[in-house]
């Protein structure tokens, strides 16, 4: 009997995954606005949300962030802090012509792919870069070399890739898509270029993997899944489409507690709660009050990871907050 098959006492059970939400990139990137608010005062301008999370964003704007979508809405010479997902060179160069002071929040693991990407791109390299047109992370990654990367938008995208040499072609990927459909887009690929290289270590990040690997452990035994996440937050959604690949009844993603409809727990004996990495505890917290308000009490977390990685501020941010304190 697995830990996700211990029986409930009343009938109704929640199977609570872990890890679930907030991932070392987010909390480094939210923290990033926060100190800087603290140490440059209001307004900071957040060029995109800062993560993809309503609620998030939402508290940020309260305590005095605004958020933009490119740097010609900041007023010259203002701080912008860049979102976790990354930004492509030219966003640079723009903040640079407008004298805005940058702080740079992108997640050091999408970092670590543009790194890749510039490598690869210097070797004269053709680059398939696996993910979501148009995903604000994607973006930023191909603008790092433009004439050499093209994107592959899952197994589908894969007839329409053209190669200049098939001997020198690698792949790269966004760091949150689902790990099974990403390694299906690469078989496909390689049955159509058997030398393509893979990246020099994984793409897809270890808090994507984590949360999909916990889902699919508790899915197979829930009457539904529910994620709490955010709709432009890749790797919430890929949760949802996780645990209904694994075998959930049923699949949600909610923002908030108060989006779940009762129709969805008529009959459920068993439900499952995760977030994505863009989630604050609180909201999961939030949802298994309203589950239990609904005579699910009995909650087990199941726990397939121990995550302990954790990041330091932006190095910019870090020289100031030390200049402030040596001033102080
Ligand atoms: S999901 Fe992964 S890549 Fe994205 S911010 Fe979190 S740790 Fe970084």
């Amino acid at each position: 009997m697995t830990q996700a098959e211990t029986t409930s006492r009343t009938g109704k059970r929640v199977l609570l995954a872990k890890p679930r939400g907030y991932c070392a990139g987010v909390d480094r990137a939210v923290q990033t606005v926060e100190e800087a608010l603290k140490l440059y005062g209001a307004p900071i301008y957040v060029r995109k949300q800062i993560v993809h999370n309503k609620h998030v964003v939402r508290t940020l704007e309260a305590k005095g962030a605004i958020f933009v979508e490119e740097n010609e809405e900041v007023p010259e010479g203002a701080t912008v802090v860049f979102s976790a997902h990354g930004v492509a060179p030219e966003v640079h160069e723009q903040a640079k012509a407008r004298s805005l002071k940058a702080i740079d929040a992108t997640c050091p693991l999408v970092t670590k792919v543009h790194q890749e990407a510039k490598r690869f791109a210097a070797e004269d390299y053709d680059i398939l870069l696996i993910g979501h047109e148009g995903h604000e992370e994607v973006v930023g990654t191909a603008g790092e070399a433009p004439a050499h990367i093209q994107l592959v938008d899952g197994p589908d995208g894969v007839d329409k890739v053209t190669v200049r040499d098939p001997n020198k072609v690698v792949w790269l990927s966004q760091t949150t898509l689902s790990v099974d459909e990403t390694l299906e887009t690469v078989a496909r690929l390689k049955q159509r270029l058997p030398l393509l290289q893979s990246p020099p270590s994984d793409d897809i990040c270890y808090a994507t993997s984590n949360r999909q690997h916990v889902v699919k452990e508790i899915a197979p035994d829930c009457d539904v899944v529910i994620v709490v996440g955010s709709r432009n937050s890749s790797n919430s959604v890929r949760l949802v489409e996780v645990a209904l690949d694994a075998g959930a009844r049923a699949g949600h993603l909610v923002d908030f507690a108060h989006e779940i409809d009762d129709a969805w727990l008529t009959g459920a004996g068993t439900v499952g709660v995760t977030s994505g990495a863009s989630v604050p505890d609180e909201l999961v917290q939030d949802v298994l009050a309203h589950l239990a308000e609904r005579g699910f009490t009995d909650v087990e977390e199941i726990t397939t990871a121990d995550e302990r990685l954790t990041f330091s501020l932006p190095q910019e941010l870090k020289r100031d907050m030390k200049a402030a304190a040596e001033r102080a």
